[in-house]
Formats: C-alpha cells, structure tokens, sequence
C-alpha cells in the first residue's frame, strides 16, 4: 500500500507559483492528486508550475489572499470543475520586516494589517470556503504551513511571528471542530527554507549564522517541508489531527 496515495483527490495549493507551494503541488501530483495551482499575481510562474505537474487533470486558479470575494469565487470554480475539494493545503503567505524603532506609526499599521490579512485571515476565509465544500462531501484535509517563528519570535517581523501562531491555534480549534465531520487538520512549521522569500536572509554572513543554527548546517530544501504536508493529508494520519509538525532541522526544539 502506497500511503501517500492521492490517486484523484482534488487538491488545492495557495501561493503555488514557485518556493514551497511549487513543490508541494508537484509532490501531490506525483502521487496522483489533480492538483489546483493557486496563485496571486505571476500567472506565467503558476502556467510554469502548472505545465511541469506530472499527471493530468489539473488547473490554475487566481485570486488574492487578502480578497474575501475572490477567494470565494475561485473555490466556487473548483468545486464547479472538478465536483469536489478533497484537501486544501494554505502554504501562501508573506513576510514584512518592521522592526518597531525604525518604523513610523502609520508603516507599522499597515504592514500588521497586509500581513495578518493574507497569512491569516486569508487562510480563515479559504478554511471556511473549503471546510463546507468537505462538510458536505463528508471528506476533507486540510494542511497549513505556518512557520518555526511562531514559537521562536521574530523580532523584526512580529505581525509574521503571530499570524503564524493565530494560523496555529486556528488550526487547532478546527481539527477539534471539523473531525466529526471526517476532516482533519495539521501544521508544518519550518525553519528557513532555500526559497526566494528566504534568499536576501540566506545570503553572506548572515546565511552562515542561519545556517549553523540546524546541526546539519543548513537549511531546508522545499521538499523536505513538502513530505510533512503530504504525509498529515494522507489516509493513516487522521489521528495527527491538530498537530504542528516542525520542519526545521532541530534548528529549534520546543517541548
Ligand atoms: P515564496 O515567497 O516563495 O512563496 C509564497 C507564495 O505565496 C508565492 O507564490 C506568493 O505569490 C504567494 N502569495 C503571497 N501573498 C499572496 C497574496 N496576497 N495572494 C495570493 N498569493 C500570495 O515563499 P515560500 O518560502 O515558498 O513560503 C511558503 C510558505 O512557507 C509561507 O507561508 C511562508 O510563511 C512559509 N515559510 C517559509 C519559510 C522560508 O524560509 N522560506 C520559513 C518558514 C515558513
């Protein structure tokens, strides 16, 4: 038996246009998934990612994390393509610095509002979406992809560091409400990870220091974050439900 077997599971990936979502999407399409290729803006990046997907079956779908409209129109579609939504992996998500003493009032605002709007709010709205579509079929995952700076602090990004842990407890509070319901629920939380939204941290010294907080000296490559998201939606891990999953190389270990 094949565990990670997804052999027509409808899947949707947010932010699957490059970085981790890409290779989640490919993961799942390997494995036999008809895989939904969100994206944002970079729709040549998504038909890229889209074109390279082993399989048949699967479609590019466009909206904004922060738009509530659109995020309900593009689950509308899926569901009216394909008939079903079986598993919904949240991996997009943005990081703004705005470290507080060099940050004006009005910068510091805004930034906070993007931030928890697109990593949070944005994921609550697709958990809803997706979560009456599976109510309704009886069936559904759901994975999402928070962040190893939920527990550690991010001390120039503190809107990142708690739309990560709101994504946590979120995802808690519905894997005890949703389980009834045959949908389970879990967290990936990485460390820095080889992907364009870590480069400019990945680079120089600084690279070296981030580096050599992992014992293995370095950091993540996308399929490593990839594997736990496959593996918390596959049959046999319904009674991981709720769980966070660090992905971070015993870069930092929490008890
Ligand atoms: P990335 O920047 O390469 O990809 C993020 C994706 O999210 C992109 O495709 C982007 O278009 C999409 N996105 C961002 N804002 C959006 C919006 N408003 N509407 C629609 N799509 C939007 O980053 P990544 O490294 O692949 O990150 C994927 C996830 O992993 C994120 O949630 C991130 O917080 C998390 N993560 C990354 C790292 C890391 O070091 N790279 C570490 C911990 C957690």
């Amino acid at each position: 038996m094949n565990a990670l077997d997804f052999t027509d599971k409808v899947v949707l990936v947010t932010g699957a246009s490059r970085g981790i979502g890409r290779e989640i999407a490919r993961q799942f399409a390997e494995q036999g998934a008809r895989v939904v290729v969100h994206y944002g803006r970079n729709h040549s990046a998504a038909q890229e990612t889209l074109t390279a997907l082993p399989g048949s079956g699967h479609m590019t779908a466009q909206a904004d994390m922060a738009d509530s409209a659109a995020l309900e129109q593009m689950v509308a579609e899926v569901v009216a393509h394909y008939g079903r939504l079986d598993v919904l992996i949240n991996n997009a998500g943005i990081y703004e610095d705005h470290p507080l003493a060099e940050t004006s009032y009005e910068a510091w605002q805004a930034s906070w509002q993007h931030v928890i709007d697109v990593n949070l709010i944005g994921a609550a709205n697709l958990c809803w979406l997706a979560g009456r579509q599976m109510i309704r079929q009886g069936y559904g995952r759901i994975v999402n992809v928070s962040s190893r700076g939920a527990f550690r602090g991010e001390p120039t990004g503190p809107a990142y560091g708690a739309s990560k842990a709101g994504l946590n407890a979120m995802s808690q509070s519905l894997a005890k409400y949703l389980a009834p319901y045959n949908i389970f629920v879990g967290v990936v939380a990485p460390g820095f990870v080889e992907t364009d939204m870590a480069a400019e941290s990945l680079k120089g010294e600084s690279g070296a220091a981030i580096r050599s907080q992992s014992p293995l000296n370095r950091v993540a490559r996308p399929e490593e974050i990839a594997y736990p998201v496959l593996f918390l939606a596959s049959e046999g891990a319904e009674w991981l439900t709720g769980t966070i999953v660090d992905a971070n190389g015993a870069s930092y270990l929490r008890t």
